[in-house]
Order: structure tokens, then C-alpha cells, then sequence
């Protein structure tokens, strides 16, 4: 095969034993690589209802199709399982590279099964894996285990681990790569923990065959040129992700004290030129990246003098800064670096810490609740306290480790109304109320509450009236318009496509639809036209909605928070607005070809996609 090494790793960690598999070239074609093949294969081997703590439920390791070819920005990795945080289909991708180096090792992927009864770690060297004893790192965090174990096997392999949170079960802990890159979301490193799986380690130097050198040359040198030349690509590189939060703001739909406004006061205390001037040493990036949005930082005034790391990154300024009321750049910059060595995720801790601040605010909780501490809005001290004690899950910590679905079940008092999340997983940091069409992204995208499945946040802000933008498919992002739900449709397939080639979603500047299938065309030396990327997108999305539906998911779970459904912005360009999803799911329902009464995609989609066999799985036996 050409593109893929076209071979996975089967690793059962109760009985530790280890095979490899062929990918079938027919699973290839129509899943890609990446989120697709790996969607595929836990729909068809995870039965619905497992625990995802449990032995049944399956860690799906998959590098992208491109991942590894110098395709610019393509070195990214899924992973997929069946998520402790939201109990449904879960994925979360990684750049950095270690997703090159696992193709490189041998293998496009690896699916853990079971559970072993000792902590250990999976090497791979040149397609030789070997299940090892992790006693000694077991309790360490992620920079130690990495340092460790690049001592023990060599400064060439290149290491995913988790920290203590994923160790603790944390129910959204992350799995860390490159020791600062994150597959953060959904709680997959805590599908890791209770695998008593510490880390990988890979190193390789397989070829990653291309079938069309020529015109694969030519492509990649045309999309790096038009990187290089993209003024979004300049602005990520100058100020990194955090480049957006004056955008956000001035349009009201930055998420503050909670998401009680929309309008952040001290944004100019942390925005992208702020932390430049603070923190920021260097830009870095991904593999083969030229945009470089990444951030090497250090510390360098109050309490953390010296601390080094990279990041933070847009959402996590956001979330530790305007959503907990904290100007404090350091402290977030802190809760960031900590973040990452305990391997959690940064949207999800700070969005519960916030939703902790609002609740100690309204005395639903209390010092005697809290071990004593003051967890109010702006209490930056409390932010560091509460990150260590989550991923101990110490005290209040164990609670918070919950994440909000289940805390605000537990607390009751009415804060169910303010928990921000969509089907267990916490917001990012967009206000839907200032960027309408979001909220219809956010309440159906299949990992729940999510900013990344369809990025609709960006032509949608981007149309803000408030900004000189020339060019969006969004009219007014003040108004809900039943027609621009076809848009949300189509980005969402689009990038589930990007998220199967292993390609940033950043690349979406320098390339479309057509260039991506003809740089795969290339690669594989398959027929493949932009009719296939649409279809193969749709496909991979339509499974992983099945995967949902069969765990019991129905229309009425694709919602948003009721703050955001009748809660008006109190101020703002957005003031007085609040979403009205009503007018949207039905005719999204329609262009996605889903049934408008159950959420579920209709035989005929199913059908027309290629799907046939989850027709019986979703349906029973009457509609095969
Ligand atoms: S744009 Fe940023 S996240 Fe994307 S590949 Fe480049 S450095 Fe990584």
C-alpha cells in the first residue's frame, strides 16, 4: 500500500499478547487513515453499553493517511475509544510527531484490548513491539516519564504518556505526546489509565511509500508557498492561537466569569500581544509546519519565576483567563504548564473550575465544602491550587474530577443551568449566543460540545459586523439562517476528512477540497476525486453518529447548555441575544439526511454511503 504501511498492532494487555494485522485496502479506501479507520474499527469491535473503564472498551492509536510524507502540517494521530466523560464516541488528535513516528516504526496504528494487572508500557522499535514493566513510572508525571524513558531506550524514540490525572481516572485527562502536545479531549487518557497503560514508545525509519512523487513535489511546494504567503498563517505564527481572543471579544462571545457575559474586561492583559510580551520565547510547530502557531514560553515576573513549558494556547487563556475572571497571564500560563505534565485537558479542567467559581458564588458551595478555600472568580492562587488537587484528586479535586455533567448532577440547586457543556463535554471558549450558527456546531458535533469538529467559529466571527471581513458563508452571525446549516454540514465532513489524512485543520487556509484529493490521489495512487472526499467524510461521520445512536443518543441530547437558550447577553454587540436551536436541527437533520423524530441517519443515508451493515445495528433486523 502506498501512503499507509497498511499494517496495525493488535495488543491485548491482559494476556499481553501481542499480533499484527493487514488494514484491508477496501477499509483504507473508503476510512482514509486516522479518525476514520479507527471510527471503523471501534464500531464494529466496542459493544454499546461497555464501560469505558472497563476491559471491553478498546484505545485506538491511528496516525493519518499523510502523516509521515512531507505534506505541509500532516503529521497528526487520532485516538479513539468509547469516552468515561460523555459515554459516547470519542476522538482526540495530536500534531507534534509522534504520530510520523509510529508510521515510521511500522505500523499506521495500534488497538489496545483489556486491562493489565501491572502498570506497563508498549515499545516499538523498527516493527519489533514488546510489552514492558512500568512500575518505576508509574506516579510520575508526563515530562519525567518521557525523560525516563528516552533515557532508557535512546533520545530517538519518541514517547505518549499519561500523568497522574490519566493514572487517577480523571474523566478528562489527556494523552501527551512530545511532552507538550495533547489528545486532550474526552478523557481518553483516562481510558488509558485504567488500562494500567503508561506510555508508548516508537522509533522506526520504514519508508512511507509515495505513489506519484512528481505531482505530490509539486503540490506540497505550492501549498507551503501559499502558508507562507497567508496573512491568518502570519497571525498564528506572530501571536499563536491566542490571535483570535480580540476577535471573540469585541464581538461579544467571549465566554466570561462562566459565560454570565460575553464581554471580557481585561482581555487586553491576555491577548496574543500580551503574551508575547510576557512569556513568549520562540515560536515552534508540528511536523513539517511552517505556520508554527505553537508557543515555547517561560515565566518570568511573580510566584512561578522560571517556569518553563509551551503554550498556552487560545482556549486555554481563554478558559483559565476571561471564563475564571483572571487577568493573571502568569497563573494561566502556570495552570497550562501543569496541565500538561499531569495530562489534562486544558477546555475541560478550566471550564469545571469556572463552573466551580459560579457555584461558590451563588454558596452551592462552601469552605466547608471547599477543604477551606476561597474557589471565587479571580482567585488566581485557586486555579494552581485546584489543578493539582483535581489530578490527585484530592479533597474538592475529586469532585471536580468529575468533570461539570456530573458535578452539577451531584450539587443540584439549580446549577445544572449553568454547567456548560454539550453531552458531558465542556465548551470551548466561543459565547454561541454572539456566533449563532456555532451553537447548532456544538450541540450536534458527535464528540459532544466541541469547537474543532466543524470550526464553524471561524467564518462566523470572521462575518462579525464589527470586523472588515470580505469573503464568508455566513450572513449575519447575529441571526439564526436555517440555510447555513448546510455550511456546518459540509466543514464538519471536510474536516473529519483532514482529521483521516492526519492534516491541521490550519491547512483548510492554503488548501481545498480539490488539492487534499489530489494530493491523496497522489500519495496512493488511487482514482480519487472530490466526490470521494465528500463521501468518505460524510461516511466516517455518519458512522461515528451510529456508534452514538447505538449507545442510546436521540435528538434531545443535541442541545446546548439552558444558559445559552434563555439566558440574553447582558451586554455586548450580542447583548439581549440568546440561541434558538429550534429553527436549525430540522434542516440540518435534512441536508445530513437524518431522521427528524429519532437523530438517527436514515436507512437510505446509511445505504447511499456504504453503511449497510449498521443499518441492523441502529434499526434491528426490520430495515435490513
Ligand atoms: S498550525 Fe499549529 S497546530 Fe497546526 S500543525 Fe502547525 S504548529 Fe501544529
Amino acid at each position: 500500500m502506498f501512503g499507509l504501511m497498511g499494517k496495525i498492532l493488535r495488543v491485548n494487555l491482559t494476556d499481553k499478547n501481542i499480533s499484527e494485522e493487514r488494514i484491508p485496502e477496501e477499509v483504507a479506501k473508503k476510512f482514509l487513515g486516522g479518525r476514520g479507520i479507527a471510527s471503523k474499527y471501534l464500531f464494529d469491535e466496542v459493544k454499546s453499553g461497555i464501560d469505558p473503564l472497563g476491559p471491553e472498551n478498546k484505545l485506538i492509536f491511528m496516525s493519518g493517511l499523510l502523516a509521515g510524507t512531507p505534506s505541509p502540517s500532516a503529521g497528526r494521530y487520532s485516538v479513539v475509544a468509547k469516552s468515561p466523560l460523555t459515554n459516547i464516541w470519542a476522538q482526540s488528535n495530536s500534531g507534534g510527531r509522534w504520530g510520523v513516528d509510529l508510521k515510521h516504526s511500522g505500523f499506521d496504528g495500534i488497538i489496545f484490548e483489556g486491562i493489565s494487572e501491572k502498570p506497563v508500557y508498549l515499545v516499538i522499535d523498527d516493527g519489533q513491539a514488546e510489552i514492558r514493566d512500568a512500575d518505576d513510572l508509574w506516579g510520575k508525571n508526563v515530562t519525567e516519564t518521557t525523560g525516563v524513558l528516552k533515557e532508557k531506550l535512546g533520545n530517538k524514540f519518541n514517547v505518549a504518556a499519561i500523568g497522574t490525572a490519566g493514572e487517577n481516572l480523571v474523566k478528562y485527562a489527556a494523552i501527551m505526546n512530545d511532552i507538550h502536545r495533547a489528545a486532550g479531549r474526552c478523557g481518553l487518557g483516562a481510558v488509558m489509565g485504567s488500562k494500567r497503560l503508561k506510555a508508548i514508545a516508537v522509533n522506526g525509519t520504514m519508508e512511507i511509500k509515495i505513489a506519484d512523487k512528481k505531482t505530490f513535489q509539486e503540490i506540497s511546494k505550492k501549498q507551503y508557498e501559499l502558508l507562507g504567503e497567508n496573512i491568518l498563517g502570519a497571525g498564528l505564527q506572530g501571536y499563536g492561537t491566542t490571535l483570535v481572543l480580540d476577535i471573540v471579544n469585541v464581538c461579544g462571545g467571549l465566554p466570561t466569569r462562566n459565560w454570565q457575559t460575553g464581554v471580557c474586561s481585561f482581555a487586553e492583559d491576555i491577548n496574543g500581544e500580551s503574551l508575547s510580551e510576557k512569556v513568549l520565547v520562540d515560536a515552534v510547530g508540528c511536523f513539517a509546519c511552517p505556520i508554527k502557531c505553537g508557543r515555547r514560553t517561560e515565566i518570568k515576573k511573580g510566584p512561578y519565576t522560571g517556569e518553563k513549558g509551551e503554550g498556552p494556547e487560545y482556549e486555554t487563556v481563554a478558559i483559565f483567563g476571561a471564563m475564571c475572571d483572571n487577568s493573571n497571564l502568569e497563573a494561566i500560563t502556570m495552570a497550562n504548564y501543569l496541565c500538561n505534565d499531569y495530562g489534562l485537558d486544558t477546555i475541560s479542567c478550566g471550564s469545571t473550575i469556572a463552573f466551580t467559581m459560579e457555584c461558590f458564588e451563588k454558596g452551592i458551595l462552601k469552605t466547608e465544602d471547599t477543604g477551606g478555600m476561597e474557589i471565587s472568580f479571580g482567585n488566581s492562587d485557586a486555579i494552581i491550587e485546584l489543578v493539582h488537587r483535581i489530578a490527585k484528586r484530592e479533597g474538592v479535586g475529586d469532585l471536580l474530577a468529575e468533570g461539570t455533567r456530573i458535578m452539577a448532577q451531584r450539587l443540584g440547586q439549580g446549577s445544572e443551568r449553568f454547567a456548560m457543556h454539550v453531552k458531558g463535554l465542556e465548551l470551548p471558549a466561543y459565547d454561541s449566543r454572539a456566533a449563532k450558527i456555532t451553537g447548532l456546531a456544538f450541540a450536534t458535533a458527535n464528540r459532544g460540545g466541541d469547537h474543532v469538529t466543524g470550526y464553524v467559529q471561524g467564518p462566523t466571527f470572521l462575518a462579525s459586523p464589527f470586523l472588515v471581513i470580505e469573503e464568508s458563508e455566513i450572513e449575519d452571525p447575529l441571526k439564526e439562517n436555517p440555510a447555513e446549516t448546510k455550511v456546518v454540514k459540509d466543514l464538519e465532513d471536510a474536516l473529519t476528512v483532514f482529521d483521516a489524512v492526519g492534516s491541521c485543520k490550519f491547512m483548510g487556509m492554503a488548501s481545498d477540497a480539490q488539492e487534499i484529493s489530489e494530493i491523496i490521489a497522489a500519495v496512493t495512487g488511487w482514482k480519487f476525486e472530490v466526490e470521494d472526499f465528500r463521501k468518505i467524510g460524510e461516511r466516517i461521520y455518519n458512522l461515528e453518529r451510529a456508534f452514538n445512536v447505538r449507545e442510546g443518543l436521540t435528538r434531545a441530547e443535541d442541545t446546548l447548555p439552558k444558559r445559552l437558550l434563555e439566558e440574553p447577553l447582558p451586554e455586548g454587540p450580542a447583548e439581549g441575544n440568546v440561541n434558538n436551536l429550534g429553527i436549525l436541527l430540522d434542516p440540518y437533520y435534512e441536508f445530513r439526511g437524518w431522521d427528524k423524530t429519532t437523530g438517527k441517519p436514515t436507512p437510505e443515508k446509511l445505504r447511499e454511503l456504504g453503511l449497510e451493515n449498521v443499518i441492523k445495528q441502529i434499526y434491528g433486523s426490520k430495515e435490513q
